[in-house]
């Protein structure tokens, strides 16, 4: 399952940001996730808490933040916001829209003891 190692890699994230660091609990992981980004947000969840078992991150609460998908209409020539890869212009209709923002996947803040 894609949310299954996308939740691994998030771990692996964590664990270095806290190697080393002296603590011992991570008590809640912020997350970006783009709106363009193909991530089931529930099956994340849910893989996260699973993997998490028995490390550093167990019971940790995550947090998700959305960040809106973006695009850059060649017919306008401006930037406008979308919310699927294949969206049209929401001003003028056009398909010629190249996303610029909305896919990224990461780890944005960790509070830990
Ligand atoms: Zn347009």
């Amino acid at each position: 399952m894609h949310e299954l190692s996308l939740a691994e890699e998030i771990l692996r994230t964590i664990e270095q940001a806290v190697h080393g660091q002296g603590c011992s609990r991570v008590r809640e992981v912020g997350l970006e996730i783009g709106q363009l980004a193909a991530v089931d947000v529930d099956a994340l969840t849910f893989c996260l808490e699973s993997v998490f078992k028995g490390s550093v991150a167990e019971g940790a609460r995550v947090r998700i933040d959305r960040v809106p998908g973006e695009g850059w209409c060649l017919q306008c020539g401006r930037p406008v916001p979308i919310d699927s890869l294949y969206a049209e212009c929401p001003r003028c209709g056009s398909p010629q829209v190249q996303a610029t923002g909305g896919r990224e996947l990461r780890v944005k803040d960790l509070w830990v003891e």
